[in-house]
Order: C-alpha cells, then sequence, then structure tokens
C-alpha cells in the first residue's frame, strides 16, 4: 500500500534521508524508532507530501506522492496523519473540529459529517465531549481527538508521529488504548513511537533509523530478540 523506494532528501548540504527503501503491505502495523534527529518525523512527512524530496519515490496505492500532477490534498484526506501535538482548532467545538475537513474536502452533507464524528468519538471514548472546546479536554482526551478528525476521512493509512511524547505519563496507556484497537481492527499504521510496549503487541515490522538511513526493516521478533547492528542494540538497551 505504502512504497517507500531509494528515497534521499537533503536540507541544503545535510543530508536528513538517506537511500530508504521500505513497503508497508495493507494491514500491516510498522513501528519507527530510532534516535533523536535520526530523519523519523521527516521520512513520515514526506510518506504524505508534508516534505519534498530530491530523490526515490513514494507510492500510496500505486498513486505517486512526489509527482506534480498528484492531487496532494487528495492524497492527504486518504492517508491519516496525527502529530505529537495535536493542532486542533482551539475555537471550534470538538464536533467541528471533526466535521470541517469532511465538509470542505470530502463535500459530506453536515448531517451525515456529524453523524460521522459523533460516531468516531463514540469510538475514541468521548461521545460525552462532542459540544465542548479543545482547551476543555485533557491532553490524552485531545489527542484521541486528533485521531479521530484523522478517520472522519476514511483513511487507508495512519501515520503516527511520537502520538504519545507530548503527554502527561497517566494520559499516554488511553492513546495507545486507541491505537492498538485501530491496529487489531486491520487499520494500515506506520507509527513513530518509543513506546516498545505498543510495538511487541501489535508491530507487524520494525524500523530502526540511524542518521537518515533505515538500519533495520525487520520482523517484530527479530528486531527484539536479535537487532542486527550494534547501533539498535544500543537503542534498546537504553529504552527498554
Ligand atoms: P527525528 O524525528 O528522528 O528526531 P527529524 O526528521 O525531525 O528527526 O530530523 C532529522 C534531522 O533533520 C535533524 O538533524 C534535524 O535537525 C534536521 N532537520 C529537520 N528539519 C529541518 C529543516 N527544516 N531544516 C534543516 N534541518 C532540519
Ligand atoms: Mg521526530
Amino acid at each position: 500500500m505504502i512504497s517507500i523506494r531509494n528515497v534521499s532528501k537533503w536540507y541544503g548540504q545535510f543530508q536528513v534521508l538517506a537511500d530508504c527503501t521500505t513497503h508497508v503491505e495493507k494491514g500491516e502495523v510498522v513501528v519507527v524508532c530510532g534516535p533523536s534527529g535520526s530523519g523519523k518525523s521527516t521520512l513520515i512527512k514526506t510518506v504524505n507530501g508534508l516534505e519534498p524530496f530530491q530523490k526515490g519515490e513514494i507510492t500510496i496505492n500505486r498513486e505517486s506522492v512526489g509527482d506534480k500532477h498528484t492531487n496532494l490534498s487528495k492524497l492527504r484526506s486518504k492517508v491519516g496523519m496525527v502529530f505529537q501535538h495535536f493542532e486542533l482548532f482551539p475555537h471550534m467545538s470538538i464536533t467541528e473540529n471533526l466535521t470541517l475537513a469532511q465538509i470542505k474536502v470530502l463535500g459530506r452533507a453536515k448531517d451525515a459529517a456529524t453523524e460521522k464524528a459523533l460516531s468516531l468519538l463514540h469510538r475514541v471514548g468521548l461521545q460525552a465531549h462532542a459540544g465542548k472546546y479543545p482547551g476543555q479536554l485533557s491532553g490524552g482526551q485531545q489527542q484521541r481527538v486528533a485521531i479521530a478528525r484523522a478517520l472522519s476521512m476514511d483513511p487507508v493509512a495512519m501515520l503516527f508521529d511520537e502520538p504519545t511524547s507530548a503527554l502527561d505519563p497517566e494520559m499516554i496507556n488511553e492513546v495507545l488504548d486507541v491505537m492498538v484497537e485501530l491496529a487489531q481492527e486491520g487499520m494500515t499504521m506506520m507509527c513513530v513511537t518509543h513506546e516498545m510496549g505498543f510495538a511487541k503487541k501489535v508491530a507487524h515490522r520494525v524500523i530502526f533509523m540511524d542518521h537518515g538511513r533505515i538500519v533495520e526493516d525487520d520482523s517484530k521478533d527479530a528486531f527484539f530478540h536479535n537487532p542486527r547492528s550494534a547501533r539498535a542494540r544500543d537503542f534498546l538497551a537504553k529504552i527498554l
């Protein structure tokens, strides 16, 4: 479904991605980890066209992300993205946050969009908060709204960039639980996270990045039990 082939990217002279190749099948959950600054966010952003790249090719369902003729806003609506910071619209209610893009981008009728929003809020356990504003919710609740918002577009895949790393510890699990459920329902997911419990529970594969390179791309079991590179072994020893 997601195919990343020989992707390289530079910021001026600095190479941030070096010949990255990987593929994510439909229904597959891939966890991306690695030290800070290794290019994880950049890689994930190139996948839905938020960051241009100079070399290689990325396709989503065979549609090329880098192609000038690709309708990027349509492609982005098909690939949900959840960031570290929730970026909800503060002046809009939770329901409005969830219906805006459905109406503007997908052209859904307001009633249908609202119905979808409420059913997604139910799914992430927040149906009681539909009329509130983001500032009235906790960080964990806001992140669950952000996930529901991405799902409101009926994405074919979901990308996560450290969705729990800005949260207070007691809120991490409520967000991970929603992600685990999504994974178990068969959503195609690429998740940058250092939550190795999540990786062990639902990941099919783990990608380890270092200095812009994909150093390991392995089944979960191989990665945790027998990492090939010294760098991945070091990394695991520090975070586990
Ligand atoms: P990670 O998510 O693994 O921490 P990033 O993808 O955010 O890493 O960043 C990878 C590297 O690219 C870092 O060294 C970072 O400083 C650099 N970088 C990120 N964004 C920019 C930018 N807009 N201009 C220049 N360098 C950048
Ligand atoms: Mg990052």
